[in-house]
C-alpha cells in the first residue's frame, strides 16, 4: 500500500503535535505514531517549561544559566535564539489551548536547579498532560492532519532502497518517506513524502533504570543512523538522582520519578546500612547538582552490591509531606510504601538524552528532505548536560522553526520521481520464537546499565561494544528471517542507539558535563584537545 503526503510526521510528542498543526495551514500532514497519540515522554513531564517571563528575569541570565549546565559544549548562538523564542512559544502553546498554573491571573513561575531566576512555566505538576491534551484537542478540529496510530516507523527511505534504478548505488542524499508498520493490521505502508520530520523523542529504555515510557527505544536515531544521517553527542546521557526503585519484570520498567524537590524539602539518601552518605561526596550533600549525586548513588550501589538507596523524608511533618507531594505520596501508597513512615527506595535512571540526530538552525538534518526536532535532535543547545526544563522549550521551538522554514521552502519541493519499491518481506517467516527478543532485550539493558552508565572506563566500554556487537549480529540475522513485529523492531534499533552511545562515549577521551569515564576524570580544559560536537555519519 502506497500513501502520499506534503509532510510525513513521524511521533506525537510535544514536536511532532506542535508541528502538525502549524503546518496543517499551508499543506497537507500525515502524523504516525506507534502506540496511541498520546503515549510519549511528553505525557510524563512534570516540572515545566523554561521561559524568560518575570521582570526581574533576562534573556542573559538564562542564556548564562544554559551555557554553564552544558559545560563548554553548547552552540552559543543556538542558545541565545532558543531563549530568545521562549517566551513566544509560551504564548503559542497558550493561545492553542494550555492551561498553565497562574497566580493573581499571570502565569505562576517555579525555579529549578541551575536556574538563576524562576522561569518555570508549568500546569502543576502534570505539565506534559496538559500539554499533549491541549494540541490533541487542537489537532481533533483540523481536518488537514491525518493522525494514524499503532503505525510503527521501520525505516526511512533514501537511494538505499533504490535498488536496479539509476542512482541505486549512490550516497544516500535524500528522504522520501518512510516504511511504516500497521501494527493492528500486520500491514507495512509506504508513506512518500516531500518532507520527513523525525520527533521520536528519546532512548531511555536501552537501559535497566529509566523514567522514560516504553515507547523510548530510540527509534528515530537508529533510522536517520541507518540512512546515512549525522549524529552526535550521543554519550551524554542525563541520568536522574532518584526515580523510584521497584522490582517488576526488567522489560516493563519505567520508573516513576521522585522529585528533586523531596531533597529539597530535607529528603536524606541513605545505604542499605542506614548511614547517610552524600556527605562524603559533596558538601551542598543532597543538594548538589544532578549528576554529583546519581554518581554518588552510582557509587555506593556499586561498591555495595545493591540495587537501590534509601531517600528519608519520615523525620518531617506527615501532614506537610501528604501537601507538598500529593502525586509521589499516593504512588508509594499505591506499592504499601508510606512515605510519612518509610523511607522511598529509589535509584538512579536514565532520563535525558542530550545528542541525537544532527541539526541546523531549522531543525534539517544532513539528509535532503529530512528534518529532526525535540528530543530526538542534536541542536547543540544542551552542551554537555541539559538545564532542567530547557527538552520542552527546546522542542516547541525547534518545531515553530521547521514550520517558518517549510512555509517559505515547501513549494519548491517536489515528490520523488522515483519508483520507490513496497516492502519485500519474500522468504521471511511468522516466528514464535519472541523469547529471543525479551531476552536480548533484558541483556542489552542491564549490560547499558552496568557498563555504559553514570560512571564509565575504557574496559567497560570495550566489554559493552563487543557485547552489544554480538547481539547486533544475532537480531540482524533474526531480523531478515522473520516477519517483523513491534518488539523485533525496537530491539533493532535499541541495539543501535547502544552501540552508538558506546562508541560516542569511546571517542570522548575526558570527563565533561554527563560523561564520566574512571580512566580520564578530568575535564580537558585546552579546546584544541577536546573534541566539541562528537559526531559522525554511518561509513
Ligand atoms: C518523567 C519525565 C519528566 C520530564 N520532565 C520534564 C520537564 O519538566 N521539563 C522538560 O523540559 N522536559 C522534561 N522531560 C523531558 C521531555 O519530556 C522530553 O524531552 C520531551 O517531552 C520530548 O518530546 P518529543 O516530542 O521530542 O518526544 P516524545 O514526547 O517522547 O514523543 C515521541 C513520539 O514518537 C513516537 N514514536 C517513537 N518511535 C516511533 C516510531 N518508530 N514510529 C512511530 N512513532 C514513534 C512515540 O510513540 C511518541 O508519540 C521529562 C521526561 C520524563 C520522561
Amino acid at each position: 500500500m502506497e500513501i502520499k503526503t506534503d509532510v510525513l510526521i513521524i511521533g506525537s510528542g510535544i514536536a511532532g503535535l506542535f508541528s502538525a498543526i502549524k503546518i496543517s495551514s499551508f499543506a497537507d500532514v500525515i502524523l504516525v505514531t506507534k502506540k496511541e497519540k498520546n503515549e510519549s515522554n511528553t505525557n510524563y513531564a512534570q516540572g515545566g517549561i523554561a521561559a524568560v517571563i518575570s521582570g526581574d528575569d533576562s534573556f542573559d541570565k538564562h542564556i548564562n544559566d544554559t551555557i554553564v549546565a552544558g559545560a563548554g559544549l553548547c552552540n552559543e548562538e543556538e542558545v541565545k535564539s532558543l531563549v530568545e523564542d521562549g517566551p513566544g512559544c509560551i504564548n503559542d502553546l497558550i493561545e492553542l489551548g494550555t492551561h498553565f498554573t497562574l497566580e493573581e491571573e499571570k502565569l505562576h513561575l517555579l525555579k529549578e536547579g541551575g536556574h538563576s531566576k524562576n522561569r518555570i512555566v508549568h500546569a502543576h505538576d502534570l505539565t506534559g498532560k496538559e500539554i499533549e491534551r491541549a494540541l490533541i484537542d487542537k489537532i481533533s478540529t483540523i481536518p488537514g492532519i491525518r493522525i494514524m496510530e499503532n503505525c510503527f516507523a521501520i525505516d526511512l527511505i533514501t537511494e538505499h532502497n533504490l535498488k536496479n534504478q539509476k542512482n541505486a548505488e549512490s550516497t544516500p542524499r535524500h528522504c522520501w518517506g518512510a516504511y511504516v508498520q500497521n501494527s493492528k493490521l500486520n500491514r507495512v505502508i509506504k508513506i512518500i513524502s516531500k518532507v520527513t520530520i523525525l520527533a521520536t523523542g528519546g532512548l531511555g529504555q536501552v537501559y535497566l533504570h529509566t523514567t522514560n515510557p516504553a515507547i523510548a527505544t530510540g527509534d528515530g536515531v537508529a533510522m536517520a543512523y541507518r540512512a546515512g544521517a549525522k549524529v552526535g553527542n550521543l554519550e551524554f546521557i542525563q541520568f536522574h538522582p532518584t526515580s523510584l526503585y521497584h522490582s517488576g519484570p526488567v522489560t516493563d520498567r519505567h520508573s516513576f520519578l521522585i522529585s528533586e524537590a523531596v531533597r529539597g524539602f530535607g529528603g536524606i539518601l541513605l545505604n542499605s546500612s542506614g548511614e547517610a552518605f552524600m556527605q562524603k561526596y559533596d558538601t551542598r550533600k543532597e543538594l548538589a547538582p544532578r549528576d554529583i549525586v546519581a554518581r554518588a548513588i552510582d557509587n555506593e550501589l556499586k561498591k555495595r552490591g545493591d540495587d537501590f538507596v534509601l531517600l528519608d523524608i519520615t523525620h518531617k511533618n506527615g501532614e506537610e509531606i501528604k501537601t507538598h507531594f500529593p502525586n509521589i505520596y499516593a504512588k508509594c501508597r499505591g506499592l504499601n510504601i508510606d512515605i510519612t513512615a518509610q523511607p522511598i527506595p529509589v535509584v538512579p535512571a536514565a532520563h535525558y538524552s542530550c545528542g541525537g540526530i544532527v541539526v541546523d538552525h531549522f531543525a534539517k538534518t544532513s539528509l535532503k528532505g529530512l528534518f529532526a526536532i525535540g528530543e530526538v535532535a542534536m541542536t547543540g543547545v544542551h552542551g554537555a548536560n541539559r538545564l532542567a526544563s530547557n527538552s520542552l522549550l527546546e522542542a516547541v521551538v525547534y518545531a515553530k522553526r521547521v514550520c517558518e522554514y517549510l512555509k517559505l521552502n515547501l513549494v519548491k519541493t517536489e515528490q520523488t520521481k522515483h519508483i520507490i519499491p513496497d516492502w519485500d518481506d519474500s522468504g521471511t517467516l511468522t516466528s514464535d520464537e519472541k523469547v529471543l527478543i525479551s531476552h536480548s532485550q533484558k541483556e542489552l539493558k542491564q549490560l547499558m546499565w552496568d557498563y555504559v552508565g553514570i560512571v564509565r572506563s575504557d574496559l567497560r566500554l570495550n566489554f559493552a561494544g563487543r557485547r552489544v556487537n554480538n547481539l547486533y549480529t544475532e537480531v540482524e540475522e533474526f531480523y531478515k528471517k522473520t516477519k517483523i513485529f513491534d518488539s523485533l523492531l525496537e530491539l533493532r534499533d535499541m541495539i543501535t542507539c547502544a552501540s552508538l552511545i558506546i562508541k560516542s562515549a569511546e571517542m570522548r577521551k575526558e570527563s565533561r558535563g554527563l560523561h564520566f569515564t574512571t580512566d580520564y576524570p578530568d575535564y580537558l580544559r585546552s579546546p584544541k584537545d577536546t573534541i566539541l560536537q562528537n559526531t559522525f555519519h554511518r561509513s
